[in-house]
């Protein structure tokens, strides 16, 4: 089987500065990879590359077979590849719902948006409670619900998530979890970009472990969790 994403000697830099060092990454369909690291350790970098928020210093990046070089943001949406940035990116001065109908702005199946939206409010009845508030007004989980819930309107194929955790209460960090949990397991492929390796790596399939530009250690997360160098560097053991 080829992969959906397929990334093969990846080089990353910021002037003279090389963020990444060459790393190959694979995701097959229907997987919830993660890729885990402290803190720069260049997987926001990757991200934003596969986003094409980043110009490659050098290698590739294959979706589908066909390199995404060049393509705005709106071609790979276009193509099925959705991204829930660090920070969110939403349009603070917008309503909830005007929100989650411009991640819909490429659909015109008026019926399927009405359900995805009705689905959203189940995933997150917060965001239905606020659905006519502006959007800046919400809190930062919420604000990360939002965030999610309008990448997931655009019915992606590949959907990139980066460090969905990042400054959220525990209580609001499970419940995105839940959802990542619940999405996947319906079938979405997702790449998940998080500093709490522990909590990717009980959400993943499969992790690949990065560490100053390059990938140190992949495989199974489950493998990955009972890993003592993992344990020693991530998980705080
Ligand atoms: P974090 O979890 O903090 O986001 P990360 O693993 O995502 O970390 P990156 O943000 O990709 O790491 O950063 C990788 C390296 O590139 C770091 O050394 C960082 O200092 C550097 N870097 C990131 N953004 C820039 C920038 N805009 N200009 C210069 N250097 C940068």
């Amino acid at each position: 089987m080829s992969a959906l994403l397929k990334i093969r000697g990846l080089q990353l830099a910021y002037g003279g500065i090389q963020a990444v060092k060459g790393i190959d990454l694979d995701i097959f369909e229907g997987e919830l990879v993660t890729l885990i690291g402290a803190n720069g350790a260049g997987k926001t970098t990757t991200m934003k590359a596969i986003c094409g928020l980043k110009t490659c210093a050098a290698g590739s990046i294959e979706y589908r077979g066909e390199l995404l070089k060049n393509l705005p943001p709106h071609e790979l949406l276009k193509r099925g590849l959705a991204m829930v940035p660090e920070g969110r990116g939403i349009f603070a001065r917008m309503t909830i719902l005007e929100n989650l109908r411009m991640g819909a702005y490429l659909r015109n199946d008026v019926n399927g948006i009405k359900q995805d939206i009705e689905q959203m409010f189940v995933y997150f009845p917060r965001l239905q409670e606020r659905a006519a508030q502006l959007a800046g007004t919400l809190s930062g989980g919420e604000q990360q619900m939002l965030a999610m819930a309008r990448a997931l309107l655009g019915r992606p194929k590949l959907l990139l998530m980066d460090e969905p955790s990042m400054g959220l209460s525990p209580l609001m960090v499970e419940r995105i979890f839940e959802v990542v949990r619940e999405i996947s397991a319906q079938g979405l492929t997702i790449l998940l970009v998080e500093q709490n390796a522990r909590l990717a790596l009980q959400a993943a399939n499969r992790a690949y472990v990065m560490e100053s530009g390059l990938i140190s250690m992949s495989g199974e997360a489950k493998q990955l969790l009972g890993d003592p160098k993992v344990r020693a560097a991530y998980l705080g053991e």
